[in-house]
């Protein structure tokens, strides 16, 4: 494994279990990564990507395992974080009997971990996991589609960056710049359109999706990818692809508050946080803002309710607000406050523990 070591891995960032899996018959090879379960079972999505190497894989599950440990504690679930990563072409792999082979991995685990969608897996991938195990959720005629609630989210992220901004959340005063007008953009934009936004401006690459905002809101302003940066207004909102916020971009935001569904958004954490920092920038962590679809599959575990789900995205405006204050009083960018945020929640359930209490 050439100069990567598992355990020094697991020792620095606190990982309970590494699971491989290799199940002949069907093809199927995989790393499950359970992260941290001091709040609950680790919940995180099973996505298969053609890795180089076994290495590259595990890397990925480890950081992604990770990734949804903070962002399920920053959301207030009582989930950690795992992760699946299936190694293989997509394409030729996927079977019934090999999304089942992957159900009985899962059920092994006793609820230790819960699947869902991602990358390269769907909906109806997972109604075979099912057939296993009842430790899988974003089932087929469940939940349903997660971008409505991940854009409710996301609007009342906007609202707390204006709020830590100007002191003043009212969408009517401000104006909007949105990357992307796929699924949660385009449900993000009819929001601010409700909310009475001053004027809305937008990007796109799939003339699909440019047609239909053009069709149903004419009074949403196209501009051109490379425009929609620099843009003179309040809020800039990526909800396209990761990495949009890097050095070449960042220094032509002129919106004083970024707030937007982008998962990654930020090229590499640490650089660009800080360069959104010290331009004086309002930036809503993308794992804290965008946690809308995970609330939304988190209510399935316990009986779904579209209501309860949709009014609990609608906290993410407090707990943002709670983060960015944390970013202003210790002068750290905000992604990082939002990973203290987390952690403290972790330590204080895990300090709540120690005392036992049947049930
Ligand atoms: P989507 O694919 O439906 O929409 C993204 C849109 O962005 C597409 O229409 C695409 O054409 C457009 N786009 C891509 N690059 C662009 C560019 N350079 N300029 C302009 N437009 C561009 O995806 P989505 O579900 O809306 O997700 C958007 C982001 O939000 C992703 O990073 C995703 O991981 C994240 N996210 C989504 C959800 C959800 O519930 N859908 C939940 C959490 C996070």
């Amino acid at each position: 494994m050439g100069g990567f070591s598992v355990f020094e891995a697991m020792e620095r960032y606190q990982y309970e279990q590494i699971i491989h899996m290799y199940d002949q018959a069907t093809g199927l090879k995989g790393i499950t990564v359970i992260h941290n379960t001091t709040l609950g079972p680790a919940l995180g999505g099973t996505r298969i990507w053609n890795y180089a190497s076994d290495e590259e894989a595990l890397v990925d599950c480890l950081r992604l395992a990770r990734g949804m440990t903070y962002k399920s504690a920053a959301a207030g679930l009582n989930l950690g974080g795992g992760k699946t990563v299936l190694i293989g072409d997509a394409s030729k792999l996927k079977s019934e009997a090999y999304f089942r082979a992957l159900g009985r991995y899962v059920q092994s685990l006793n609820g230790r971990y819960i699947t869902a969608e991602d990358v390269n897996t769907s909906t109806k991938d997972m109604s075979y996991v099912a057939m296993e195990t009842n430790h899988v959720v974003g089932l087929e005629g469940k939940s349903g589609n997660p971008s409505p609630v991940t854009a409710l989210g996301v609007f009342h992220g906007v609202k707390a960056g204006l709020q830590q901004k100007f002191g003043n959340s009212d969408i009517d005063r401000y104006t909007f710049a949105v990357q992307g007008a796929g699924q949660t953009g385009y449900y993000l934009i009819g929001y601010l359109l409700e909310g009475g936004a001053k004027k809305i401006y937008f990007t796109e690459l799939n003339p699909k999706h440019i047609a239909r905002m053009q069709q149903e809101h004419p009074e949403v302003t196209f501009v051109q990818p490379d425009d929609i940066f620099g843009l003179d207004v309040d809020v800039f909102s990526p909800c396209a692809l990761g990495g949009s916020l890097n050095s070449d971009t960042i220094p032509l935001i002129k919106a004083p508050v970024i707030a937007g569904s982008a998962n990654n958004v930020l090229l590499d954490e640490d650089v660009h946080g800080k360069m959104i920092m010290d331009r004086g920038i309002i930036y809503c962590p993308d794992f804290v803002i965008n946690a809308g679809g995970i609330i939304n599959v988190y209510h399935e575990i316990h009986g779904y309710n579209r209501d309860n789900a949709l009014a609990d995205a609608t906290r993410i405006y407090d707990r943002l607000l709670e983060i960015l204050a944390i970013a202003e009083r210790e002068h750290i960018p905000s992604q990082q406050a939002a990973k203290v945020f987390a952690q403290q929640r972790i330590e204080a359930i895990h300090q709540l523990k120690r005392t036992y209490i049947p049930r």
